[in-house]
C-alpha cells in the first residue's frame, strides 16, 4: 500500500535542489559563426567546430557571456572576475568532440539567491552558479515501439543543436519547505522563467526545450539534521511536472526508508502520464568525467567595468515590478501574483495605460483571454489583439453597447480578422438590443409563448420569469441586457 503524502511528511523532512538548463536566445552559436535558430532542415546549421572537425578552434560568442552575466546580476550573483572553459569528457553520438566544452570549478557567477513566495511565505532559494556551456546535437531512434534507442533499427543525427549556448543554474540545496517544498521548486522555476523572459535571454519554451529542469529530491528523518541521499529526475518539461516529480519521489523514497532501504544516487525519468519516476542510470561522479581546462580557449575575465555597465542595461525585474504595479494600482499581493503566473502583467499595464480600469483589464487579461491563449497553447500576451483594443472592447462595455457574452464575441472577432474591435461589432451586429419597442415586442412574444410560467409569474413565483428571460435572450441572440429584459416582463406580468 502506498504511503500519504502526510505519512512522508510525519516522518521524513524533504530537500530538493534544481538545475536548470537555458538554451540562449543569441544570434549564433557558442563557439562558432553558425545560426543558433532552433529547427532548420538537418545538419545545415553546422561548420567544422560544431561538428569537432580535426584542427577547427572555438571562438567564444560575446553576446552569451554578456547574456550569463545578466542572468548571474538578476540572481543576485558573485560575477567572478576570472574564470575558465573546461573539457567534460564522455562519448555519446550526437557530441561529435566526444568532450563537452562547459565550465567546471570555475563558474562565471557564483553565490547568488531568488526570492519566491509561496502562500504569503518567503522562500530564499540559494544559487550556488550559473555556468556557461554549449548544447548537444538532437538523436533521432527510428524504428522500435518507444522510440528510445532500445529496439530501434538505426538512428540519426542532427548536429544543428550541437554548439548552441546553453546556461546551467544550479541552487544550492533547499531545506525547510517541508509540505510544501514540490510548490516552492515549481514557483522557483515559474520565478526563474520570468525572470530570463524579462532580460530577453532566452524564449524560455518548456515544451520545446529550451528551459529545462534536473530536480533533486532527497528525505531525511524528522529532527535529524541531516541531509539523505539525494535522486536527480531528469528533463522535468513543465512547471507542473516539477511540483509533481518532488511529490513523487518524496513518496517513493519514504516508501524505501520505512522499509530499511536505502536510497541509491542515480538519475530518474519523470513520466509524464503517470506522474512518477523511474530509474536511468546511476549517477557519475564528477571523476568520471576527466575535466580539465579547455585549452583552445582562452580565459573570460569579465572587468569590473563591463559588468558594472550590464547592470545598468538590466531592465525592472519581476519582484521589484510586481511591487510597484502593486503600490501603484492597489493591486493585491494575490491578484498581482495571478498576474505573473499568466505572464500579463505588461499588457495589463498597457491596457490601463490605453484608458481602461485596473480590475477590467486584469479580469480580461487573466480570464478570458489566459483561457483563449491556453487552448491555442500560447500566452495570453502573444494574442494576436492589443491592449488598446482589449481597453476598447471594456469601454464599450461600460458604455453599454456590449454585454459580457458580446464583448468574447468581439474579442474572438479580434483574433480571428485583426480588425480593430469597432469594425468587428459593426460587421458581427454585436450591439446589445437597447431599443425598447423591440424588446417589448419579444417579450409579448415569450409570454404568449409559455402561458403556464406567465401564469406563475402572475400568481406571485417570480423566480419563475427566468424561463422567459431566457426565451427573450434568446430570440435576441443574446444582444438584449437581461436585467432590462426581466424588468419589462415583469411590469407586464404584475
Ligand atoms: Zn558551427
Amino acid at each position: 500500500m502506498s504511503l500519504t503524502y502526510a505519512d512522508v511528511l510525519a516522518r521524513y523532512e524533504p530537500t530538493f535542489g534544481l538545475e536548470t538548463h537555458v538554451e540562449l536566445n543569441t544570434v549564433s552559436k557558442m563557439f562558432c559563426g553558425c545560426s543558433a535558430e532552433f529547427g532548420g532542415e538537418p545538419n545545415t546549421h553546422t561548420c567544422p567546430v560544431c561538428l569537432g572537425l580535426p584542427g577547427a578552434l572555438p571562438v567564444v560568442n560575446g553576446t552569451a557571456v554578456e547574456s550569463t552575466i545578466k542572468i548571474g546580476l538578476a540572481l543576485n550573483c558573485t560575477i567572478v572576475p576570472w574564470c575558465r572553459f573546461a573539457r567534460k569528457n564522455y562519448f555519446y553520438p550526437d557530441m561529435p568532440k566526444n568532450f563537452q566544452t562547459s565550465q567546471y570549478d570555475e563558474p562565471l557567477c557564483v553565490e547568488g539567491y531568488l526570492d519566491v513566495d509561496v502562500q504569503g511565505k518567503t522562500y530564499r532559494v540559494g544559487i550556488e552558479r550559473v555556468h556557461m556551456e554549449e548544447d548537444t546535437g538532437k538523436n533521432t531512434h527510428v524504428g522500435g515501439a518507444t522510440g528510445r534507442i532500445h529496439g530501434a533499427d538505426y538512428s540519426l543525427v542532427d548536429y544543428n543543436r550541437a554548439g548552441i549556448p546553453l546556461i546551467e543554474i544550479v541552487t544550492k540545496p533547499v531545506p525547510g519547505a517541508d509540505e510544501l517544498a514540490p510548490e516552492v521548486a515549481r514557483a522557483y522555476v515559474g520565478a526563474l522563467r520570468d525572470i530570463l523572459r524579462t532580460l530577453g535571454v532566452s524564449d524560455v519554451r518548456m515544451e520545446q526545450g529550451s528551459l529545462r529542469c534536473d530536480v533533486n529530491t532527497s528525505l531525511a528523518p524528522r529532527g535529524s539534521g541531516e541531509l539523505g541521499t539525494r535522486t536527480e529526475t531528469k528533463n522535468v518539461n513543465s512547471l507542473r511536472s516539477v511540483e509533481r516529480a518532488v511529490r513523487s519521489e518524496m513518496i517513493r523514497q519514504a516508501e524505501l526508508l520505512d522499509k530499511g532501504e536505502r536510497i541509491y544516487q542515480e538519475t530518474r525519468h519523470f513520466n509524464e502520464t503517470t506522474g512518477d519516476t523511474r530509474p536511468g542510470r546511476s549517477k557519475e561522479e564528477a571523476t568520471d568525467y576527466r575535466y580539465f581546462p579547455e585549452p583552445d580557449l582562452v580565459p573570460v575575465a569579465a572587468s569590473a567595468e563591463w559588468v558594472e555597465s550590464i547592470r545598468q542595461t538590466l531592465p525592472e525585474l519581476p519582484a521589484a515590478r510586481r511591487a510597484r504595479v502593486s503600490e501603484q494600482f492597489g493591486v493585491s499581493a494575490e491578484d498581482m501574483q495571478q498576474m505573473t503566473n499568466a505572464g500579463v502583467v505588461d499588457v495589463v499595464i498597457a491596457t490601463v495605460d490605453a484608458g481602461a480600469p485596473i480590475d477590467e483589464a486584469r479580469n480580461w487579461w487573466t480570464g478570458y483571454l489566459a483561457q483563449t491563449a491556453n487552448a491555442k497553447d500560447m500566452f495570453a500576451a502573444d494574442l494576436l489583439i492589443t491592449p488598446a483594443q482589449v481597453a476598447r472592447v471594456i469601454a464599450l462595455v461600460a458604455e453599454g453597447v456590449l454585454s459580457a457574452a458580446l464583448a468574447r464575441q468581439a474579442i474572438d472577432g479580434v483574433l480571428a480578422t485583426g480588425d480593430d474591435v469597432d469594425a468587428v461589432v459593426a460587421a458581427k451586429g454585436l450591439q446589445v438590443v437597447s431599443d425598447t419597442g423591440a424588446l417589448e415586442a419579444a417579450a409579448d412574444e415569450a409570454i404568449a409563448a409559455n402561458p403556464d410560467i406567465a401564469e406563475k409569474v402572475r400568481s406571485g413565483k417570480v423566480a419563475a420569469v427566468g424561463v422567459l428571460v431566457g426565451a427573450v435572450m434568446k430570440a435576441t441572440r443574446g444582444q438584449a441586457d437581461a436585467a432590462t429584459v426581466k424588468d419589462i416582463l415583469l411590469q407586464r406580468l404584475s
